[in-house]
């Protein structure tokens, strides 16, 4: 198959042979004809199948070939993304693709001055790219009308609702006109994407390009158990005994984020990071040098990383495990990415099972355990499977105290558990895994 037989007009062909695309992946083949007939679509395309060109292609020739031309503070198509960094990476990519045609395209976020991106609206764009927040302000100071809107696609719509923007979604679907297409992807489903898709799709053909919630298959993955004061010495020990060249690392918070790369720095290794605190402007800065190669380790949290595109990433590591189970699979799909191989390695404390245990549940499997020597850990990591199970051993005895006092100096290495417990932050409740009864299961 070519991307010719799916119907695509000659200006696309030329950029997708400029960019060197040959084959359409899967979720092109399947979106691409089924956009093109007008249909909505409700997809099922982790990051890394090509989802951006399934969408944008067709919408791009379904824009050039019909339609009014745009009007003053308007726009045809709305391309909705969780975060500023998915925003503008979707934007960089429709604009490729865009690059033979009389269109145009621009993408709008928060945590930047709103001034400019009112100006650029005055006239009017084809494509706008925008995050929820911005746009129902863009919306509200009456720089953007969506009464000639043809096209809603909500990209990352899971991702969009765990970062709590449910309520905007709703008012935005208050300001589109009822009819258009609305084409919604997603990396997983849970029921509030079901219900919202209930809500805005019109009789949506579903598209389901890999099993539901099951991480790339490309990429191997696996977890080495460690105590959670070592992680940083274990992550520089493997990053040396690995040779690791460009690394993307996800830690849970952002102070989490500035220590690792203090220290990473501190050693002289090219380091930089990137969390919601940071400007706009440099996080985009340290992004662009990664890409470059001119910075061998990215630390992210999660919000900052989302939508990543490096082509090729060899790795990812976990330098914490994800609240959200989901989030596992969003990070290692930075890695094996359009056919490639890549390694996703995740630092488990004991503190983590239960989020271990969550994840080993949505992918359906138990994540490989590698003891990396002079690191195992005092504190074990209880046995954990896809089932959920967590299987925690009773607990050692005490050993009795030596005579004469002296307390715990005296513990030597051994240490109950139950003993440092207090001085340990308690781990957060895991959000329940919602999406085991909702999908059509596979026949045996
Ligand atoms: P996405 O899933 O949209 O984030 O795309 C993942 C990566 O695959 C991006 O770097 C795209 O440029 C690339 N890509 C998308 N479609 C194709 C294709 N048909 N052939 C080769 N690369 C592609």
């Amino acid at each position: 198959m070519t991307f010719a037989t799916l119907g695509l007009i000659e200006p696309l062909l030329r950029a997708l042979e400029t960019l060197g695309y040959q084959t359409p992946t899967p979720v092109q083949a399947q979106a691409i004809p089924a956009v093109l007939a007008g249909r909505d679509l409700m997809a099922a395309a982790q990051t890394g199948t090509g989802k951006t060109a399934g969408f944008a292609l067709p919408l791009l020739q379904l824009l050039t070939m019909e339609g009014p031309k745009v009007a003053a503070n308007s726009a045809r198509a709305l391309i909705l993304c969780p975060t500023r960094e998915l925003a503008e990476q979707v934007h960089a990519s429709v604009a490729e693709y865009a690059q033979h045609l009389p269109l145009t395209t621009y993408a709008v976020y928060g945590g930047v001055s709103i001034n400019p991106q009112m100006m650029k609206l005055r006239k009017g764009v084809d494509i706008l790219v925008a995050t929820p927040g911005r746009l129902i302000d863009l919306f509200r100071q009456n720089a953007l009308k969506l009464n000639q809107l043809q096209t809603l696609v909500l990209d990352e719509a899971d991702r969009m609702l765990d970062l709590g923007f449910s309520e905007e979604l709703a008012n935005i679907y208050r300001m589109l006109p009822k009819k258009r297409q609305t084409l919604l992807f997603s990396a997983t489903f849970s029921d509030d994407i079901r219900l919202l898709a209930g809500q805005m799709l019109n009789d949506p053909l579903s598209i389901e390009v890999s099993p539901r919630n099951v991480a790339a298959n490309t990429v191997k993955q696996w977890v080495v158990p460690v105590d959670k004061k070592r992680k940083p010495e274990l992550f520089v020990h493997l990053m040396r005994k690995g040779r690791w060249k460009q690394v993307l690392v996800f830690a849970k918070t952002r102070n989490g984020v500035d220590a690792l790369v203090d220290k990473l720095q501190g050693l002289g290794v090219n380091a930089d990071g990137i969390h919601g605190d940071k400007p706009q402007a440099t996080r985009q800065r340290a992004l662009d040098r990664f890409k470059a190669s001119d910075v061998q380790i990215l630390v992210a949290t999660d919000v900052a990383a989302r939508g990543l595109d490096i082509e090729d990433l060899p790795l990812v590591v976990n330098f914490d495990l994800p609240i959200v189970a989901e989030d596992y699979i969003h990070r290692i799909g930075r890695t094996g990415r359009a056919g490639n191989t890549g390694e996703a390695i995740s630092l488990v404390c004991a503190d983590e099972v239960n989020m271990l245990s969550a994840i080993e549940m949505l992918t359906r499997q138990t994540l490989t355990r590698k003891m990396e020597p002079d690191f195992e850990p005092e504190h074990r990591v209880p046995e954990t499977d896809a089932s959920g199970q967590v299987v925690k051993k009773p607990k050692k005895p005490k050993k009795p105290k030596a005579s004469g006092g002296g307390g715990k100096r005296n513990l030597g290495k051994w240490v109950d558990s139950g003993e440092v417990a207090p001085a340990e932050p308690s781990i957060k409740p895991v959000r329940k895994v919602p999406v085991f009864n909702t999908g059509p299961r596979k026949k045996k």
